[in-house]
């Protein structure tokens, strides 16, 4: 930290996202990456945007917020196109959190919410998960809080249903609930059909699991006209242009193509129950996950050395070293083949343990 440092970020401890290495070619599945390249279309439209970047983005993403409204049968004041979703969840800490609205979320959940809540100086409470992950809702339940719920949850992958996400709605009314929806396609039911019913629902998702497009950077929020106001003003008082013309297009490209994307999600969900049962078989036990990622551990390998021994011989998982999830790994479905080197790689480790 330099000497100039502003002392109100002194506390702060930032986000370590998943490693990103390049040292040597890895089977990567540590950061839920679609394993399949963006849609043709998506890949068409961003070269030919890249003729126009001599000028600034569109600020309103004019074209891509009629597209989504189109194909998501929603209106275009209900959606906000956002830096990826974590520039979503980020403006949201910001919009709908204070002293007054502190913010409330799993003990177990996405590793950014605490941070968003130090970054922006909101109060917030960590609600303890069941012994077995799951949410208990009645937690939930008239606390007047803004609440954050991935769902599915991560790194469990374990979904929560609509009823019940109706339940917190009815519950905290003058509270905002986000629901954030970065693996939803994937398998979960989407809370996107209930906003025009409840004003304090508030959706997050992304472009950068089921549309293959992480590195595009393109996420959402979607919610009540006024919400979405709200975060606008947010938006035009950081960064206007926060998405460019290529991703932009790449994004509306990857709409004109839904088809692609959810043929896609569904040969996923076909590997995701591929590996289950093949880890299952070598002694795993795992959460019910409905994600693109299977959240396991086994009863004789520490789920540390497993990373590491995976890491040695060129796959790579997500270890996190928080106490109540240490001997678990969150491992990417990936291709059938990718899972297979993962699958033998850990079938040697296995080997050699015993
Ligand atoms: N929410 C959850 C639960 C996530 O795991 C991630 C991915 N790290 C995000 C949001 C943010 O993803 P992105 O910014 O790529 O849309």
């Amino acid at each position: 930290m330099s000497r100039f440092f502003s002392e109100k970020y002194s506390n702060l401890e930032a986000y370590t996202p998943g490693e990103q290495p390049k040292d040597m070619q890895y089977v990567k599945l540590n950061t839920n990456e679609s394993p399949f390249p963006p849609s043709q279309k998506a890949q068409e439209y961003a070269a030919q945007a890249a003729q126009r970047l001599q000028l600034y983005c569109d600020p309103e993403c004019t074209v891509l917020r009629k597209t989504f409204a189109d194909t998501f049968g929603i209106d275009e004041d209900q959606v906000l196109f956002t830096n990826g979703s974590d520039d979503a969840l980020n403006f949201a800490f910001m919009a709908f959190c204070d002293e007054s609205h502190p913010a409330a979320f799993p003990d177990i959940t996405y590793g950014f919410y605490p941070v968003f809540a130090e970054l922006n100086h909101v109060p917030y409470e960590e609600i303890p998960l069941n012994e077995d992950f799951t949410i208990n809702v009645d937690n939930y339940c008239g606390i007047n809080k803004t609440i954050f719920i991935a769902n599915p949850n991560a790194p469990t992958g374990i979904p929560l249903s609509l009823e019940d996400i109706k339940k917190i709605l009815e519950s905290n009314p003058d509270n905002v609930v986000v629901i954030d929806e970065a693996y939803v396609d994937f398998g979960t039911e989407s809370a996107v059909g209930l906003i025009n019913e409840y004003d304090n629902l508030l959706v997050t998702q992304t472009f950068s699991k089921s549309r293959s497009l992480a590195g595009g950077r393109l996420g959402m929020a979607i919610g009540n006209a006024a919400l979405i106001r709200d975060l606008n003003t947010i938006k035009y008082s950081t960064n206007p242009y926060n998405i460019n013309t290529m991703t932009q297009a790449a994004g509306t490209g990857t709409l004109l193509d839904d088809e692609y994307s959810r043929r896609n999600c569904a040969v996923i969900a076909e590997n995701r129950a591929y590996l289950t049962e093949r880890l299952e078989k070598l002694g795993f036990i795992h959460t019910p996950s409905t994600a693109n990622f299977v959240f396991a551990k086994h009863p004789e390998l520490d789920g540390g050395e497993l990373y590491r021994k995976l890491k040695e011989r060129g796959v790579l998982i997500r270890h996190f070293t928080k106490e109540r999830i240490k001997d678990y790994n969150r491992i990417t479905v990936g291709t059938k083949e990718q899972l297979d080197i993962l699958l033998n790689k850990i079938g040697e480790i296995l080997e050699e343990a015993k």
